[in-house]
Parts: structure tokens; sequence; C-alpha cells
């Protein structure tokens, strides 16, 4: 019974209760769990009645010629083997001036009589040009967020509560005009208006079941990938993470290189740098193939001419950039850089551009090219980073900050292989921080 409760939620829960005809798990979990508990895996796997088929995704990855997977492969005849279907946005329109265009793309999708649109915007932008030229109609709502601090779970429960006051309906649509929090904010809030409970009860994989409203994402910095991830990354009560969910993709994208021009030079920075970083840790991580490989190479080329070469078309290139190197980890991982930059992010509050940039500046020991041309990258725009531990960090806080850090087993994986354990011990990790 114990068995039972402690895995009611993972694969080996549904295998137990015979609940499920058909169980997907993607090839990196099912060689991680079969080797650390393969009596377990065994013994229900071996049982066919209480699974049909086990379907395990991204069978593209490398992981596909390692040992444990093919051991695996001979052991389960009823495994199938799925390569990840993943959705992206369906609607994109990229060009200099196309946010005039904002107007003609919602016309079709004010389909309900005396609707409303809820334009979700940057307070950046309050009182500014930007805002003026929203094509706010009738009853639309103008929705300005504070992204002082990374969104919360809290702010998006609040918002929608705003916004169920606001009218008996839902809206017909939720556009989010900002940088990456506050597109995911919008794509948050276009999810929590069509699920029950709390944002931070979605916080994970796949846990949305009905799809959101009709959302619309206009970035106006250019780094993330969070115009084209499926996960809109909140802070919870207890955890930090992404509501993962091909219902979080947006429904259309405006790529307008003239919103990013006017961004403070170090915000473009540290945020452009989230997006040569995630290129970084693609291209050298283990779970790379080809299809990640061949949009982190022309993602990493563009960063190239636009923090070495100063090109004359630099918004452009940036924000392809931003959509390429999201495109390349969607299909494998970040690494070690990402993984410091959310343990940092926890405890101290430091935002998720410049966590990268203060993280990847101690990491030359993992990616020694990929620092180098960082710290070119830095010295040819005058960018000084902070110093942000504080000498007298509490033991707890420390502690807590490098359980965060390890806890983000995937990445660790894609940075390190198998073996990441013996190679990032608790006080290796500690150093790193000290250095920051
Ligand atoms: P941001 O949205 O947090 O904004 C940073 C600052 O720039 C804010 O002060 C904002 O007001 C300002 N700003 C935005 N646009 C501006 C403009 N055009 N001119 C002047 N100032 C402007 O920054 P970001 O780096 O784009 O996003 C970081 C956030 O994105 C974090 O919350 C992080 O968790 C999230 N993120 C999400 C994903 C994803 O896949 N969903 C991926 C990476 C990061
Ligand atoms: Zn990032």
């Amino acid at each position: 019974m114990n068995e039972i409760q402690n895995y009611s939620r993972s694969p080996y829960g549904f295998l137990l209760q015979g609940s499920l005809e058909i169980y997907s798990l993607s090839l990196y979990y099912m060689c991680l769990e079969y080797e650390q508990k393969p009596d377990f895996f065994k013994k229900y796997m071996t049982r066919p009645h209480f699974i049909r088929s086990l379907r395990l995704t991204n069978c593209d990855s490398p992981l596909r010629h390692s040992p444990v997977f093919l051991r695996c492969r001979e052991n389960f005849p009823q495994v199938i083997f799925m390569h990840r279907n993943f959705r992206i946005v369906p609607q994109i329109m990229f060009g200099s001036g196309s946010f005039n265009q904002l107007e003609d793309v919602l016309k079709p999708k004010r389909v309900t009589g005396g609707g409303f649109m809820v334009f979700i915007i940057d307070d950046v932008f309050s009182g500014k040009e930007l805002e003026k030229r929203l094509p706010m109609r009738g009853k639309d709502l103008l929705v300005p967020v504070d992204v002082t601090h990374e969104p919360k779970t809290k702010l998006i429960d609040e918002l929608v509560v705003k916004i169920r006051h606001y009218a008996p309906v839902n809206p017909d649509g939720v556009i989010g005009i900002g940088g990456g929090s506050t597109m995911d904010i919008a794509k948050a809030v276009s999810l929590m208006l069509t699920n029950p409970g709390s944002s931070a009860d979605y916080q994970g994989w796949d846990l949305i079941e009905t799809p959101a409203i009709y959302h619309v994402g206009i970035p106006t910095l250019a780094g993330t990938g969070a115009e084209i991830s499926r996960t809109c990354i909140l802070t919870g009560p207890v955890k930090k993470l992404g509501i993962n969910s091909d219902y979080t993709l947006f429904d259309q994208l405006i790529l307008d290189p003239e919103l990013i021009e006017g961004v403070p030079q170090d915000q473009w920075f540290y945020t452009g740098m989230d997006c040569f970083i995630h290129n970084i840790e693609s291209l050298h991580g283990c779970m790379l193939n080809s299809f990640s490989k061949a949009y982190g190479e022309k993602s990493l080329e563009l960063c190239r001419e636009v923090f070495v070469d100063n090109h004359p078309e630099s918004a452009e290139k940036l924000m392809m950039a931003s959509y390429f190197g999201g495109m390349s980890i969607a299909y494998s991982q970040v690494g070690a850089c990402h993984a410091l930059s959310y343990g940092i992010s926890y405890v101290l509050g430091i935002h998720h551009g410049i966590g990268c940039c203060i993280a990847m500046n101690v990491l030359e020991d993992i990616y020694p090219e990929g620092v180098a041309e960082f710290h070119d990258m830095m010295k040819r725009h005058n960018i000084n980073l902070p110093k942000i531990m504080p000498e007298d960090i509490s033991r707890e806080d420390m502690e807590l900050m490098i359980t965060t850090t390890l806890n983000l087993e995937p990445l660790w994986e894609n940075c390190l292989g198998k073996e990441w354990r013996t190679q990032m011990p608790r006080e290796r990790v500690e150093a790193y921080f000290r250095r920051m």
C-alpha cells in the first residue's frame, strides 16, 4: 500500500493500480528509473496486464544508444518507441512594424457579442507610445503588470480573480506584451481562466486539462525563448517551476524588432545572453540531436553577429536568435549554468537573465570556450557583473541553494552525463556559489 501511495502520481502508481492501457514515459526517465530501481521496474513491467504498452517518447535522443536502453528494449517487448511530438506556435508574424497589424489579428477572434480582450502589458510602457498604440475596443481591459519580481502564482491567481470580477464571461483573448516575465504572466492567466483552482496546482508537466483562452505573445525583450516555449515559469509557495503543457504555447506571436530597440543596455545584454547560454548548454549537452543542433548552431551564429559584430540589423537578428535558441532547447535541455542560476534565483531572488550571466561567469571549467566568448562579449559591451553572494550567507540558505540546484537532475545529466553525481558533489556547487 505504501508503495502505491509513494508512487501514486508516477508511472509506477498507474502500473500498480492497473489503470492505464498505455503509458508514455520519456526515454531519458526510463533509462534513469530503470537504472535506479531495476527490480521494481522489472516486477511490474513484465506483467502485461498492468499495462498493455509503455510508449517511450523522445527516442530521438542519443540515449537510444545507451546500454541501459538497449537492455530495457530486450527485456520489455511491450515497449513502443516514440519520438517526441511537440507543438509549436501555429501563427507567427515577423518584421519591423508588424505590431501595427495586431488589430487585424484580433478582429476574427472577437467572437463573443459584447466580449472583450485582455491586454497584459509590462508597466514600463504605462503612459508610453506603445500603450497608446494598443488596439483597445469596447470593453477591452488593460492590465499593466509590475515585473520587478519574477511572476508568482499568487499574482496569477489575483489577476484571474480580477478578470472574473470584471465580466461574467471569459475574454476572447489574452495578449501579453513585454519580456519573458510578462509573456509568462499572459500564458498563465490564459490557462487559469479555463482551469479551476490555483496556478500553483499546475506547476509541473502536463497537469492542465482544458485548453487556454486564445493568447498572443508580443516580446519587447529578446533572449528567453519564452515566446515559443511550452512553459510559463512561476514561483509558487513551495517551488519555482513552470506550467508545462501543450496548451501553454501561444496561439500567435508578433515579433516586431522595433519593440526591442529601446531596451536599456544592461537588460538587453543579460536577456540576450540567456539565449547565448541556451545554445552553449544545448550544443554541449548529451541530449543533443540533429533537430536541436540545427537550431542551436544558427542561433549561436546570430548571437555572434549581434554581440561581437554589432550588426546593423541586430534587433532582427536577436529576435530570431531567441526564437531559434528556444527551439533548440525544446528538443534538448539546458545545463550547469541554468541549474546554478535557479539556485540563486530561488534563494536570493536574482532575475533569470542576470542570474545566468553570473553563473556563466564562474563556469570556465565546464564550458571553457563558451565562457571565454562570454567574457569577450562582456568586455565589448562594458558589462560589470555585481557580486551577489553575501559573505555571511547562512548555512541554511547555502544548503537550500545547493539542494535547489542539484534537484535539477535532467540539466546536470545533459551537461555531465549519467555519472554527474560523482562529478558534482555539494562542495563543488558551493565553491561556484562562493565565487559569485
Ligand atoms: P523581464 O520580462 O523580467 O523584464 C526585465 C526588465 O526589463 C523589467 O524591468 C521590464 O520592465 C523591462 N523591460 C521589458 N521590455 C522592455 C523594453 N522594451 N524597454 C525597456 N525595458 C523593458 O525580462 P526577461 O529577461 O525577458 O525575462 C525573464 C523572465 O522570463 C523570468 O521571469 C524568467 O523566469 C522567464 N523565463 C521564461 C522562460 C520560458 O520558457 N517561459 C524561459 C526563460 C526565462
Ligand atoms: Zn534561460
